[in-house]
């Protein structure tokens, strides 16, 4: 009888992977990359997609240590995987190994995705299309018709939000960070995506950066629809305030990457204050569909990966 996948699988267990893993059925031939790795979702999300798309392998973690990573890429081609998803802390590690990348893996920085491709290992970035496509779903807008703020904005995710955006020549753009030189930075890379644009400027910078600090934000809210939370603030209620609540608006949206808990306190505030907000739930959902398309190559089967997402979270209650 095919016996079940460990919670999390080691480096050792990966060097023989044929024993580790051989009673498995179908094969592990996906696998998050992370530490820690065990309070990953992805799959609970993507084996559900694996069925139902009719592939015969399953994904699996795999908790791999930074002095143990490149190796562990390496041998995803010797062990016949079809690729892996990095997580915390390997984004940019994974981004400096890989053969070759897509675009937007190049403009962000940071790869999350691999694709193993006829021995070599292609990175790409499904953070930041998943960002896009969740608030899509969520507010029935795109980011383009809008004007945005990240906070984080010299972060892994707060750059792969502020790229995004700047692809999508968002309405507006406005950078925010506690380390206003990171952001600074950023906007300097940015500021050649935004000169191809033709839109006319308004009254307000169309890109523009701020530090993390009332008097700013309060400056710049005014001419804001969308506030995306990309710090790793929000998860604990001990957590300082990112916006003090007097500030936000009923015109606001705010996308909240965290979600858990599934409501911020960021969210609760905006809320109360008459606006939008959602969690970032879709967009580990989305970026988990634009994965599956980078491997198949086809469309990612993503109501049974929302089904699996939330079974996952309701058998965690
Ligand atoms: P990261 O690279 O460590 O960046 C953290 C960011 O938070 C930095 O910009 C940092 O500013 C800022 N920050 C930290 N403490 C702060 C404070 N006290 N006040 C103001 N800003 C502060 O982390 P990351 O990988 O980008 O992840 C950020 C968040 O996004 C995490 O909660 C992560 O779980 C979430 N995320 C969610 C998804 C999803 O699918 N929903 C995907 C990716 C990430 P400095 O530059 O000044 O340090």
């Amino acid at each position: 009888m095919p016996s079940e996948p460990k919670d999390a699988y080691t480096i050792d267990d990966l060097r023989d992977w044929e024993n580790a893993t051989g009673d498995l059925d179908p094969p592990a031939r996906l696998a998050v990359f992370g530490d820690p790795v065990i309070h990953s979702r992805s799959p609970q999300m993507h084996n559900p997609a694996l069925a139902e798309g009719g592939k015969n392998c399953q994904y699996v973690r795999l908790h791999i240590g930074t002095e143990d990573l490149r190796e562990a890429l390496n041998l995803l081609k010797e062990k016949n995987f079809i690729g892996t998803n990095v997580t915390i802390p390997h984004k940019g590690e994974v981004f400096a190994a890989v053969d070759d990348m897509t675009e937007v893996a190049r403009l962000t920085h940071s790869v999350n995705t691999v694709l193993v491709d006829d021995g070599q290992l292609i990175g790409h970035n499904t953070d930041a299309p998943g960002l896009e496509q969740a608030i899509r779903e969520e507010f029935s807008v795109d980011l383009t018709d809008l004007r945005v703020m990240v906070l984080g904005a010299g972060g892994g995710a707060g750059r792969a939000a502020c790229i995004q955006a700047a692809m999508d020549r968002s309405e507006r753009l406005v950078l925010v960070n506690r380390t206003f030189e990171k952001a600074n930075a950023l906007k300097k890379e940015i500021e050649p995506m935004y000169a191809k644009s033709e839109r006319l400027l308004g009254p307000v910078d169309r890109l523009a950066v701020i530090p993390h600090e009332v008097k700013y934000l309060e400056r710049e809210l005014k001419h804001i629809d969308l506030i995306i939370n990309a710090t790793s603030l929000g998860m604990k209620v001990s957590d300082p305030v990112l916006i003090p609540a007097h500030l936000l608006q009923p015109h606001h949206l705010i996308f909240d990457m965290v979600y858990a808990p599934p409501q911020t306190r960021l969210m609760r505030d905006a809320v109360k204050a008459g606006a939008r907000a959602a969690n970032g739930l879709n967009m580990l959902l989305w970026q988990g569909a634009h994965s599956y398309e980078f491997w198949f190559n086809e469309e990612a089967p993503v109501e049974a990966m929302r089904k699996g997402l939330k079974e996952s979270f309701n058998n965690a209650k």
